[in-house]
């Protein structure tokens, strides 16, 4: 059959004399519906501009292709299908069998409001991943409670949050992080089986509904692979980047009274998978609510402490295990809060890491300790524990500058200590901090030494100080075998890397001498001294007389502090 032109003024004229197959290839490219040639190999031959509108997306495309090879094996003709796509719309796709593959013919079928909201999709729609956003999301779940009886009953979302993504952008900018998110995307599209519902609905949060499969079972599979397939190394622009994802669940037995308030919910049990076991996820349950209130309860009252003046320090002195003189003391937190009485900074210091309230009130611990240190009779060492996100802010070099400045306090006195946790994840630039104060004379020392990080090839990055032993091993000490081992071989670390080691939470003489035998250097502990306000340093220091051991100047005692 001839091909004929009709001028139509709507369209683009073709040139005159146009053949009929540059004629037919016009009509195809104007035409509305989505169309599109599928090679054999499923590789797309031909697609018009409505195609390339509304079904050019990876999601979409691997779905055509199952579809057409599918067909192609049959041996049809013709054939239709309904096809649903992760953002929740769904196309009535008809297949025609031709020579070098299928022509694929596309409506869109969405039902129901979300059809209302295709002209508007632009603006539900994320730029940078192009999933759904956040609002999508909530849209959704709105229909899902107002749906009809027969939408699926049992459904689950799940919230995912990156693991340490926020250090990625901050070190690799943020053209970086962007192509991070959408390699994330992609692998969370990926993973999506059809209904399914993936939405981006924060910086580094996605996630995604399900109402299919048998529940938790079919969310607890997904959370499972998720964790494992957002956990692998991506490859970005020549940056080996590893970060985790953390996933928290929420199911809905009844989709119409359950819903809406899955989101939240799913969140909650995100943040605190977060904050428990990063890299993993967890279901969420009514008692994380409970915490969140109590949390948001200590939170605000944590806020006003500094303002009020609810802090004090105190200080635990530390002693040389061979003469037992007094070497130093380490400040240590404590919040007389109005409402709740003395507060463990084991209760709120995590709290304040969260919050980034640990910022301020580091920067108050780390004054106030240098400033009461320097009105002691004496030149006693000071150790200041620091978080990791302290180190990690930058101005933090000039703050302990600023610190020693204010209060007169020679560097040598000061201690920092820090712990393990900041070896997790990139650390060249705490590392490059710590080297800095370390110029200026102040010291470094490994709190809590053996609880946090497996690796020990941290200690060599880093010339510490001195090791502090944390004290589960020296209590383990006199109950197992193991415990003395433990502390044996701390002790031998540090001989042999020139570090100082401070046996923490010695409690009985009987301990002491286990760890004079093990050759650790310094104790500190209940046995010499609870934690001490300044006021009773001096008292205490008067009265203070182990068998053999006087005050002595701490800056001219025979063991040195560097180098045991
Ligand atoms: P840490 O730095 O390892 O401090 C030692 C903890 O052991 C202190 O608990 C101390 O009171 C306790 N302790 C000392 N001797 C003994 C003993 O003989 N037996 C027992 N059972 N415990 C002993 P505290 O003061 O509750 O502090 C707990 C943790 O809170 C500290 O552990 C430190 O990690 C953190 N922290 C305290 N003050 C600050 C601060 O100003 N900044 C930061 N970032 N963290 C702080
Ligand atoms: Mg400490
Ligand atoms: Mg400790």
């Amino acid at each position: 059959m001839a091909l004929q032109w009709i001028s139509n003024p709507a369209v683009e004229a073709p040139e005159p004399g146009a053949s009929p197959a540059e004629l037919a290839l016009l009509a195809f490219k104007q035409v509305a519906l989505p169309a599109a040639i599928l090679g054999r190999q499923g590789q797309l031959l031909l697609a018009n501009e409505a195609f390339t509108a509304s079904l050019d997306s990876k999601d979409a495309l691997s779905r055509l292709r199952a579809l057409t090879g599918a067909f192609q094996c049959s041996g049809e003709h013709h054939r239709s299908h309904h096809l649903g796509l992760s953002d929740g719309r769904t196309f009535c796709v008809d297949l025609a069998a031709l020579p070098m593959g299928s022509l694929v013919t596309a409506h869109n079928v969405t039902s129901g409001p979300e059809r209302q909201h295709d002209a508007s999709r632009a603006a539900l729609t994320d730029d940078l991943t192009g999933l759904p956003n956040r609002s999508w999301l909530r849209e959704r779940l709105r229909n899902f409670a107002q749906a009809s009886d027969n939408e699926p009953a049992e459904m689950a979302l799940l919230a995912i949050n990156l693991d340490r993504f926020n250090a990625v952008n901050e070190a690799l900018g943020h053209e970086t992080g962007n192509v991070l998110l959408k390699t994330v995307a992609d692998r969370i599209r990926s993973i999506l089986e059809e209904g399914d519902f993936a939405a981006r609905i924060g910086d580094d949060e996605f996630a995604i509904l399900i109402a299919r499969g048998e529940q938790p079972r079919t969310a607890d599979n997904l959370a499972m692979r998720l964790v494992d397939l957002l956990g692998r190394s991506y490859l970005v622009e020549g940056h080996l980047i590893n970060i985790s994802a953390s996933i928290g669940i929420a199911l809905a037995s009844n989709a119409k009274t359950d819903a809406e308030p899955l989101l939240k919910k799913a969140i909650l049990a995100m943040s605190r998978i977060k904050c428990t076991k990063p890299g993993s996820y967890c279901f969420y349950k009514d008692a994380m609510q409970q915490r969140i209130v109590e949390r948001r309860a200590l939170e605000l009252d944590l806020r006003h402490a500094l303002a009020l003046r609810e802090f004090e320090l105190v200080y635990q002195p530390q002693c040389h295990l061979g003469s037992r003189q007094i070497r130093g003391f380490e400040a240590l937190l404590r919040w007389h809060s109005a409402g709740r009485g003395v507060v463990s900074p084991l209760d709120f210091i995590p709290l304040a890491e969260e919050i980034g309230l640990i910022l301020p009130i580091g920067d108050w611990v780390l004054r106030t300790a240098c400033r009461e240190a320097a009105s002691w009779h004496k030149p006693y060492g000071i150790a200041v524990n620091v978080s990791a996100a302290q180190i990690a802010r930058p101005g933090f070099v000039q703050q302990v500058i600023s610190a020693l400045a204010a209060s007169g306090l020679a560097p040598s006195r000061l201690e920092l200590e820090i712990t393990e946790s900041i070896f997790i994840g990139d650390n060249e630039a705490a590392l490059a901090t710590l080297r800095q104060v370390k110029e200026l004379g102040v010291r470094i020392s490994m709190d809590d030494f053996g609880t946090g990080y497996s690796s020990l090839s941290y200690l060599r990055s880093f010339p510490f100080d001195a090791l502090k032993i944390d004290q589960s091993f020296v209590h383990a000490m006199l109950q197992d075998g193991s415990g003395m081992a433990i502390v044996r071989a701390a002790a031998s670390l540090g001989r042999s890397l020139r570090m100082a080691t401070i046996a923490e939470g010695v409690e009985t003489t009987e301990q002491l001498q286990h760890l004079v035998e093990a050759g650790c250097t310094q104790a500190q502990g209940y046995l010499i001294s609870r934690p001490l306000p300044s006021a009773n340093i001096a008292a205490f220091l008067a009265d203070y007389a182990p068998q053999g051991a006087k005050e002595a100047d701490p800056a001219s005692t025979p063991e040195a502090d560097e180098a045991p």
